[in-house]
């Protein structure tokens, strides 16, 4: 029988976990700040961020005190009961956002899939029943339900499964002309990424954006931002809608909203959660207090000028760092984001190389990030200090070295 000391090691991957991901070589075993250790004692620098969700780095005291404190107090109660640190980060949230109404899952996918379900619910309990197209984006990702998947901009992840739900919509990202040309009075709602993430790393243009709000406002459609990656301080304001000053109508947030524990937001307004009642949606885990209270830490932290100040000044060293890497490489053809979430696009020679350059960082000691083939990805902590950031990069740098001379 398997126990808690087990010796394993990563050929067991192979052998017991579905075949879905390719992790690398080494498991990593302990993290501090924005430093990971692997099973040999190797260390790592992380720009990685666990995929943008770690935004204080590994082990942050505060998060661990909370989790600590609220592990001996209470885990988990249902929502058959209420509990006060579900309570207590719904109201941090309104108070911060346009937002009214709050509700917790557990993950993006299923903050999307809320946001899809009650987008759709709104329109036919408010207009009409054919009121159901859904406009999204290509490249965009929402998660990995059928419903959220297929929203999603990229049909490989979505086909293979049975009939999709229907009635969804793809255009170019910041196209408004594309989505003009679809957009009529049958439509529910524009999702959105305000930063498109896993889809290479481009922000939306403020006139994109803008054009959404008021396309949606003609059409009595809601505009969703799905604010999973991009939000809880990476763009450098608590969620990118601030730094565009356009205000959606339902926003999701997930990854570094619970600073690496599982929760997830879904955040709208009292008219639109109005036509939700008792059993028309749930989750068996949502909202439970352990998540709540760790979630509520990150926010007191992340939610700080300190914080969220710091943002734009590591992202100038990151972009710093890279355009020397790039220029003495040749590698990239533009480093593109917004605040701690980077993208560097490779150019022509290297184009399809991502994973080649991300293996190599980690051989190097610096993990980091790809979205899709063609581009780099950094996602660091947001707390991460220069010294990490310098040797990081210097790391970085000798990878880059050794694929692009090897
Ligand atoms: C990661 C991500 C999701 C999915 O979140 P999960 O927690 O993996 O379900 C959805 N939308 C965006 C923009 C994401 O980056």
């Amino acid at each position: 029988m398997a126990t808690q000391q087990d010796a394993v090691t990563r050929a067991n991957f192979d052998e017991v976990i579905l075949p879905i991901y390719a992790p690398a070589e080494f498991i990593p075993v302990k993290g501090k700040g924005s430093r990971v250790w692997d099973q040999q004692g190797k260390e790592y620098v992380d720009f990685a961020g666990g995929i943008a969700v770690t935004a204080l780095g590994h082990c942050h005291p505060a998060l661990v005190e909370t989790l600590k404190t609220q592990g001996e107090t209470l885990w988990h109660i249902s929502n058959v009961f209420t509990n006060e640190p579900a309570l207590r980060l719904a109201r941090k949230l309104i108070d911060a956002t346009f937002a009214e109404r709050v509700v917790f899952m557990n993950s993006g996918t299923e903050a999307n899939e809320t946001a899809f379900k009650l987008a759709r619910f709104y329109a036919s309990t408010r207009h009409s029943p054919y009121k159901t197209k859904i406009i999204a984006f290509h490249n965009a990702f929402h998660g990995r339900s059928l419903f959220t998947v297929t929203v999603g901009g990229q049909p490989k992840y979505s086909d293979g499964f049975g009939p999709k739900p229907a009635d969804i919509i793809h255009v170019p990202f910041n196209d408004l002309h594309a989505v003009k040309a679809v957009m009529d009075d049958h439509t529910c709602a524009v999702v959105v990424e305000p930063i498109q993430g896993e889809g290479g790393v481009t922000a939306a243009t403020p006139e994109f954006l803008q054009g959404l709000r008021e396309l949606c406002d003609q059409h009595k459609a809601l505009l969703v931002f799905d604010e999973v990656q991009c939000g809880m301080g990476r763009s450098g304001d608590l969620f990118a809608y601030m730094h565009y000053g356009v205000t959606p109508d339902i926003l999701t947030s997930a990854k570094a909203l619970g600073g690496g524990f599982p929760i997830s937001a879904m955040l709208t307004t009292n008219e639109i959660a109005s036509v939700f009642h008792a059993g028309s949606h749930g989750s068996t885990y949502g909202g439970n207090p352990l998540a709540c209270a760790v979630a509520g830490t990150a926010f007191d932290i992340i939610n700080t000028p300190e914080v969220l100040n710091g943002v734009n000044a590591k992202r100038q060293l990151f972009v710093k760092h890279l355009q020397q890497i790039g220029e003495k490489y040749q590698l990239f053809s533009e480093i593109r984001g917004m605040g701690l979430l980077v993208g560097a696009e490779l150019t022509a020679p290297f184009k399809g190389r991502a994973r080649d350059f991300l293996y190599a960082a980690a051989e190097a000691g610096v993990m980091v990030l790809n979205a899709g083939p063609d581009v780099m990805r950094f996602a660091p902590s947001l707390v991460i200090d220069e010294q990490d950031i310098d040797e990081g990069m210097r790391r970085f740098a000798s990878a880059v070295e050794k694929v692009v001379n090897g």
